[in-house]
This record gives structure tokens, C-alpha cells and sequence, in this order.
């Protein structure tokens, strides 16, 4: 099979010359000097040298986006400026979907025609709904008690802002942190996952081309226990904003603890998709196979426990297995395929190990199970889509994130039963609920603890309704207003008229 044609401005960005951070408005080398390789998880090939930031580079960065923050033109910018900048990068962003779309396939795995449609296509939109918040972020006046004092309220942007962000959606992390810290006047520091820092890097030139002043955004990638441990432990850094592992998640606020920068977090997930035996049943079935199938399952919102109402599990259940088989697994870059490498060979090792662990509990493998290596596949880090059958949810399989393509599926008897499983768990990112009773649909919606619920459908997202984790999947909120507040303070003004 030929290998499909890498676009021009793929091969001009990566032209062969280790990749530099970009501090203060300018790209450079990393102090120590030291870079690391970022690799193709389709084939194994090394895309760039990258350079490798550590302590030294997050400092000149803290500094460049502080004196972006408190000298710089950003702060005098009106809001409306403010907002014609973050729409104008949205624009360019656009311009450059195939560039960076490909990119993040070659960087990541994932199908491009997703990379295409939902990383820069959300990307955008990100972008675009925040570019019209500057000018909406408003104060309150308060009809306080005291006699004679007129009091309202400032919000004002938190400051510097250390962002670090994951490798599933790296382009698209990027824009979640991004947009709404811009959009309030912060200044930032992004350190972009070691797996997956290309896409990060095309951004910065984009926001340079957009015209944001230099030192607003700031990105140095490298290692999370050197730069992303540098950056929240940093005392000149007013706030972290991290997503990733909940184990992560947990160093991070301890460390940020030391200046007690605000930490906002969107951690790990293991998300029950409900299916009643009174649903739709093709399309609860299809919801729930594309809702842990999608980007391999390396997405924190990934259904990966699907529970079926005893009638109806064999019938759903063989429908995902099925559903599972049917899936072209390739190269990432062929417009046909629908589930592409694991990121990494630690990744494929930590799924696979998972496998191990479902067999040895008991699960029956429905479909899949193995890690795939016929013809072109042998050089990359391709998993089966895997189903496990007559899961329960307190096996391990059940209850830790695998960020893999690998479901459990687990039979339940009534709402009472469900409801009780389906929280019995650490995590609460998301959940399905598939039924025609709306009634049960919205009784659960409100039962089940979790940040998202999708009834009858399972994944749908949007920049203006609130994300984020009960339990040990996160704090905060971020989209919409939510967003704002996580990069703004509120100050209180009281004025005598005495
Ligand atoms: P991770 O370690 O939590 O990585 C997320 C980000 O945090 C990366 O930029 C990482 O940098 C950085 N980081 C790591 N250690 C840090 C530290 N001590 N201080 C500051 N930053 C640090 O996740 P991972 O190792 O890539 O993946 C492991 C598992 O995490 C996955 O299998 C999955 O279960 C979960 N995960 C969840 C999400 C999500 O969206 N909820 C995303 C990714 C992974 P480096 O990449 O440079 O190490
Ligand atoms: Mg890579």
C-alpha cells in the first residue's frame, strides 16, 4: 500500500530542523540545549526534533508572559481588540485546517477526516464562540446596605496563567485552555504533551501571524515531571489549568499549593453508557459503540462501561462486537479509516495489560483482544477494538481508565440497580442514558454523578454549555461563562458619596 501524500505545508513546517519554544515572541533553543523526538505512532518514524524545555525555560517564559501581562500592550488593548485578535486566529486556523490536521494525525494516530472535522473544526468554533466574551465580561453594581457607599464589582483577569495539556486532543486542549484565558486578558505558559507538541508549535506561529503581542502566549514543551512540574510550582504562575490523569491531577495541587495558585482540573473518566431495554436499541447500540470506539477510546469522556438491561444484552452486546469487527484499522492518514495506532508503544503496553487483566477476572472476549500486526500495521501501536462480555463493574477492567479502545459490558436489572453501579465508581465525567421513558431519562439525568449526561445520544459538546468532572474527575467547569470565571477574579469597589 503507497503511503498517502503528505501536504506541502506539513513538510515546510517540519523542514527537518529541531522544532523551538516560543518565549517572549521569539523562537528559540532551550537553555540546556537539549531537544527530544516526537514520533509517527502509525510507523514508528521520528517527525522532528523538539526542544526540550525544563526549570530554565519555564522561568524565562513566566517572565516573558508576566511582562506581557503587566507592561505589554495586552492589558491596555481594548476589549474589542481583544476580541478581533482571538476571531482573526480563528480565521487563520481555518486557513490552515489541512496543515494542521495532518499534522496531528502524523503526531497522535488519530483519522484524519476526525482530526479535520472535530480537532480543527473545534478548534475554530472555540475560538469564535470566546473571540465575543471580552466584551461581555462585566461587573455587577450592588445595592448594599451601608448608607451612602456605592459598591460594584470589577472581574479582572487572574494573571499569569501555566496551562498544561494532554496528548488525545492536543490541538483542541490547546484551544480549551487557550481561548477563554485570552478572552479575559491573561497571559499564558502552555506545555503541550511530550507524545503529541507539534500542533502546539503550528499554533504559536499562527497566534504570532494573528497579531496577539508577544509574551501573551508562551509554549514550551518538554516533560511533564521537569517543565510541567516546573510551571505549577513556579511562584510567579497565578493559576493552573491541567488536563490529564487524575494521579497527575492529585501531584498537581499539592504542588501548586505554594503560592495557592487557583487549579482548575479536568481529569480521567469511566463513564457509564445505560442502555433500557425500552431505547431505540440500534441506535442505543451504535451510540454506544461509537461512544467508546471514537479516537481509539483515548478520550476522557469514553463510555467505557456500557450497561445493558438484562433482556436486551445479548442482542446489544453482540451488536458492538460486531460493530467492533467492522472497524478499518490503519494508518490515520487514510481518509478510510476509522481507528488508527495508540499513541504510544506505553500506551498499547498499558492497554494490552489491561486485556490480560479482563481475561484473568473472568470477562468474556467478545470481539477483539489483541494487539494487530499484519502487513503495515507490525510498525505501528495498533490495538483491536475490544469488547469484554458478562463484565461486572467491580472488576478492574470496570473501574480504571484504560484510554483505550476496550468496553466493558455489563448486564443490570432495574433503574434502581443501574443507578447504584453506575455511580460506583471514583470518576464522574460523563454519562449515557439511552431510553424512550422521559420520564426515567430525566429522573437518572439527575441521579447519576456526573458533570456531563447525554440522554439518548452520547458525545456531543459545545463551547457555550458548561465541562468538566464530579468526584475525582476534575474541579471546575470549563466552556461558556463557566470558562471565564476560571481566568477572571471578582473585585468588590466600594465608593464613599458621603
Ligand atoms: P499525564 O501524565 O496526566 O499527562 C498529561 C499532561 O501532564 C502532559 O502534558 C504531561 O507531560 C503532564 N505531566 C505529567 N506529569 C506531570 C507533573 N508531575 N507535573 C506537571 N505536569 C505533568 O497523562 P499520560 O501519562 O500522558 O497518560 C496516562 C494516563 O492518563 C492515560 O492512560 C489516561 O488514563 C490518562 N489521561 C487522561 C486524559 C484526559 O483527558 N482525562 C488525557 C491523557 C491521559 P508529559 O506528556 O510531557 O509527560
Ligand atoms: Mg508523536
Amino acid at each position: 500500500m503507497a503511503a498517502p501524500a503528505i501536504n506541502p505545508g506539513v513538510t515546510s513546517f517540519l523542514n527537518g530542523k529541531p522544532k523551538r519554544m516560543l518565549i517572549g515572541g521569539e523562537w528559540v533553543e532551550s537553555v540546556s540545549g537539549l531537544t527530544f523526538a516526537t514520533t509517527n505512532p502509525a510507523t514508528g518514524e521520528v517527525l522532528a526534533q523538539v526542544a526540550e524545555g525544563d526549570a530554565a525555560d519555564i522561568d524565562r517564559a513566566v517572565s516573558a508572559a508576566r511582562k506581557a501581562f503587566e507592561d505589554g500592550p495586552w492589558g491596555m488593548m481594548t476589549a474589542a481588540d481583544r476580541s478581533s485578535l482571538i476571531w482573526k486566529l480563528a480565521d487563520l486556523i481555518e486557513e490552515h485546517t489541512e496543515v494542521l490536521a495532518t499534522l496531528e494525525t502524523l503526531d497522535n494516530g488519530k483519522p484524519i477526516v476526525a482530526a479535520r472535522r472535530d480537532d480543527v473544526g473545534g478548534t475554530v468554533a472555540y475560538f469564535r464562540y470566546y473571540a465575543g466574551w471580552p466584551t461581555k465580561i462585566q461587573g455587577d453594581t450592588v445595592p448594599v446596605s451601608v448608607p451612602d457607599m456605592f459598591n460594584y464589582t470589577l472581574r479582572q483577569p487572574v494573571g499569569v496563567v501555566g496551562q498544561i495539556i494532554p496528548w488525545n486532543y492536543p490541538l483542541m486542549m490547546s484551544a480549551w485552555k487557550l481561548a477563554p484565558a485570552l478572552a479575559a486578558g491573561c497571559t499564558i505558559v502552555l506545555k503541550p504533551a511530550e507524545q503529541t507538541p507539534l500542533s502546539a508549535l503550528l499554533l504559536g506561529e499562527l497566534i504570532q501571524m494573528a497579531g496577539i503581542p508577544d509574551g501573551v502566549v508562551n509554549i514550551v514543551p518538554g516533560y511533564g515531571e521537569t517543565a510541567g512540574a516546573a510551571l505549577v510550582s513556579h511562584p510567579g504562575v497565578d493559576k493552573i489549568a491541567f488536563t490529564g490523569s487524575t494521579e497527575v491531577g492529585k501531584l498537581i495541587m499539592r504542588s501548586a499549593a505554594g503560592n495557592l495558585k487557583k487549579v482548575s482540573l479536568e481529569l480521567g473518566g469511566k463513564s457509564p453508557n445505560i442502555v433500557f431495554a425500552d431505547a431505540d436499541l440500534d441506535a442505543a447500540a451504535e451510540g454506544a459503540a461509537f461512544g467508546i470506539f471514537y479516537n481509539m477510546g483515548q478520550d476522557c469522556t469514553a463510555g467505557s462501561r456500557v450497561f445493558v438491561q438484562e433482556s436486551v444484552y445479548d442482542r446489544v452486546a453482540s451488536f458492538i462486537a460486531d460493530f467492533a469487527r467492522k472497524q478499518k484499522v490503519g494508518n490515520g492518514l487514510d481518509e478510510s479509516t476509522d481507528i488508527g495506532p495508540l499513541v504510544t508503544q506505553e500506551q498499547l503496553d498499558r492497554v494490552s495489560n489491561y486485556l490480560n487483566i479482563g481475561r484473568s477476572e473472568g470477562a468474556r472476549v467478545l470481539s477483539g483482544g489483541e494487539r494487530m500486526t499484519a502487513g503495515d500495521l507490525a510498525r505501528g501501536n495498533y490495538m483491536s477494538p475490544t469488547v469484554f462480555g458478562q463484565a461486572r463493574n467491580n472488576m478492574r477492567i470496570s473501574q480504571e481508565e484504560i484510554f483505550g479502545p476496550v468496553v466493558s459490558v455489563i448486564p443490570f436489572k432495574d433503574v434502581e440497580d443501574v443507578v447504584g453501579e453506575a455511580n460506583n465508581i471514583d470518576y464522574g465525567l460523563a454519562a449515557g442514558i439511552w431510553t424512550r421513558d422521559i420520564g426515567k431519562a430525566h429522573r437518572l439525568a439527575a441521579s447519576i454523578k456526573a458533570g456531563t449526561v447525554w440522554v439518548n445520544c452520547y458525545g456531543p459538546l459545545d463551547p457555550g454549555s458548561p465541562f468538566g468532572g464530579f468526584k475525582q474527575s476534575g474541579i471546575g467547569r470549563e466552556m461558556g461563562f463557566h470558562g471565564i470565571e476560571l481566568y477572571t477574579e471578582v473585585k468588590s469597589v466600594w465608593v464613599s458619596l458621603a
